[in-house]
């Protein structure tokens, strides 16, 4: 089992005790009594939180941090070694102990001699580094077991890099509930959560954002409900979002959800993969050379679609061919023996919304005069759908080159931006990124050129309406809303991902509920 731990660190006993009662309702399954926080720290006060903490049934760990290692206060060393040989006496269930100091002599004989006296407290030898990862990880935690055998071995590092965080996946591997390995930062999110398949003695949480004590710590509620903590277990299949960023994607939420609902022993992580091609590889080599960690696949976004593909054609992977037409893979399976294939669902997706809100089959786009505002990755996904279904479509971008060049690839048609005036589409697509989230006040083209005769589809999916969609209903303009392109997309990576058909009503609710609870004040949801 792997515990989920919540840090206690109130400056006083009476906001520790509020601390500890909402860690207890939030689920927590075990308490870290971070003694350092509180402001005059002695033995009363070290008894009476101990007291009460024990009063939850749930076991304790008694924590006085070195300031050298992220302790409050400044506490001198003398102070720090008494609180753990007091909590010791008083029957913590676990005490933590910096390696640093254990290793000095008369600070480390101090708790043995302790420990010696009572066998119901275990030690927790740990190391920190705030500001990168270990270089000698592996030789840190050969040393604490050498030193304290029955210890649990605990090391906590900055991850500057999601590909940081694969040693400590390794050490959990070796030595699974013997050990703890934590990557803090945004890119160590995931280890929190790997952490459980992997038998980590336990991970850390908090109950609210504001009350981690480190970078990254997720709240218990995101990792029970959003990442089925309870339910990980050594068979548990990994997917995720390869992305930067990936912080506010609903994928997580929307996958998991769907994930949920089938029932299924699948988790789908945010996986923030910073830099370009040559990090997008390490990251793939990384995995596909860790096939116990169960990665069966991930979604690609921006800036990676591209890399994505590369990373395929290097490795002679299977990449079906509207993903080669479109020149960027949003969507790699992981299969036997870690191969990976490679798809476009945006197409798909796209193709789908469009043609569903139309009430038309896709052969039924043949000859259908259409206009595409931008030239970026999803104007080529939808373009390659549209041409292959026969559509006459004209590209306007403003930088006119990538139209041009586009037109060229796909055998279209370009034109300058101030030509949309003109516009005799039938169908108007936005493919540029003009209207999202934050600058929803902005659309691609002015109101006037919307004529109720169009179908208007806005690839922007937050917020959910747009100002262009907004606007082209108010002309009387059927309209295509970008979260239906979205749920296409996801659909067919779910499909891809598990080898069931998705379920629609969930991931279209969630997809939806998500997106209205993101991106629309109060005042504009259902307006
Ligand atoms: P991208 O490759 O970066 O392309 C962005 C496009 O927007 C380019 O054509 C760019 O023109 C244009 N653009 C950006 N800011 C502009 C401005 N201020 N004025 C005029 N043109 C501007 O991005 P992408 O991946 O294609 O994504 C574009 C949009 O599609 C995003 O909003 C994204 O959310 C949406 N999308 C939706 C889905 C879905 O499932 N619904 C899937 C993928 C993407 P230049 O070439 O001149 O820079």
């Amino acid at each position: 089992m792997t515990y989920l731990a919540v840090p206690i660190s109130g400056k006083d006993l009476k906001s520790c005790k509020e601390q500890i009662a909402a860690a207890c309702k939030a689920g927590a399954e075990m308490l870290e009594l971070r003694t350092d926080y509180i402001e005059g720290l002695d033995g009363d006060k070290l008894a009476e939180l101990i007291a009460s903490a024990k009063e939850t049934g749930l076991p304790i760990i008694v924590t006085c941090r070195d300031s050298a290692q992220g302790g409050q206060n400044n506490l001198n060393p003398f102070v720090r070694k008494q609180i753990l040989i007091e909590a010791v006496k008083l029957d913590a269930d676990l005490i933590d102990c910096e390696y640093a100091n254990f290793k000095k002599q008369e600070f480390g004989d101090s708790i043995k001699n302790a420990l010696a006296e009572n066998k119901k407290t275990r030690l927790i030898l740990s190391a920190h580094n705030f500001k990168g990862p270990f270089e000698n990880l592996d030789s840190i935690y050969e040393q604490m077991f050498t030193d304290f055998p029955d210890a649990i071995a605990k090391a906590a590092y900055l991850a500057k890099h999601i590909n940081d965080c694969f040693a400590a996946f390794d050490i959990l591997k070796k030595y699974g509930s013997k050990a703890i390995a934590i990557c803090m930062g945004q890119t160590g999110v995931v280890s929190r959560i790997i952490a459980k398949k992997l038998d980590a003695f336990l991970t850390f949480a908090s109950v609210e954002e504001d009350q981690s004590t480190a970078q990254g710590q997720l709240t218990i509620e995101k990792m029970k409900k959003t990442y089925r903590f309870g339910e990980i277990n050594n068979k548990t299949e990994f997917f995720g979002l390869i992305g930067d960023p990936v912080e506010h994607s609903i994928g997580p939420i929307v996958h998991n959800a769907c994930f949920a609902a089938e029932k299924l022993n699948k988790i789908y992580l945010p996986l923030l993969v910073n830099g370009g091609q040559i990090e997008f590889d390490e990251f793939l080599d990384n995995v596909t050379a860790r096939g116990w960690l169960d990665f069966r696949g991930f979604s690609v976004t921006l800036p990676h679609k591209v890399s994505a593909l590369e990373y395929a054609q290097k490795k002679g992977e299977y990449i079906e061919l509207t993903a080669i037409q479109i020149g960027a893979v949003n969507t790699l399976v992981i299969g036997t023996n870690e191969r990976l294939t490679g798809f476009n669902t945006d197409c798909g997706g796209a193709m789908d919304a469009l043609t569903i809100a139309m009430g038309i089959k896709r052969k039924q786009l043949h000859n259908k005069i259409v206009a595409c505002l931008g030239a970026g990755g999803a104007a080529r996904a939808i373009i390659a759908g549209l041409v292959d279904a026969g559509a006459k479509v004209t590209i306007y971008n403003r930088t006119i080159l990538k139209a041009q060049q586009l037109a060229k690839e796909f055998e279209c048609h370009w034109a300058n931006l101030d030509e949309i005036k003109n516009i005799e589409a039938e169908i108007l697509v936005n493919c540029t990124s003009i209207g999202m989230f934050p600058k929803t006040d902005a659309s691609p083209i002015p109101k006037e050129y919307i004529k109720p005769s169009m179908v208007v589809f806005d690839t922007v999916y937050n917020p959910l309406e747009t100002l262009l969609l907004r606007q082209a209903k108010q002309a009387g303009a059927k309209v295509v809303n970008g979260s239906e392109m979205y749920i296409g997309q996801a659909a067919e990576q779910f499909k891809l991902f598990t080898h069931k058909d998705c379920p629609m009503d969930v991931l279209r609710k969630v997809t939806i509920e998500t997106l209205k609870n993101k991106y629309l004040t109060p005042d504009r949801i259902g307006g």
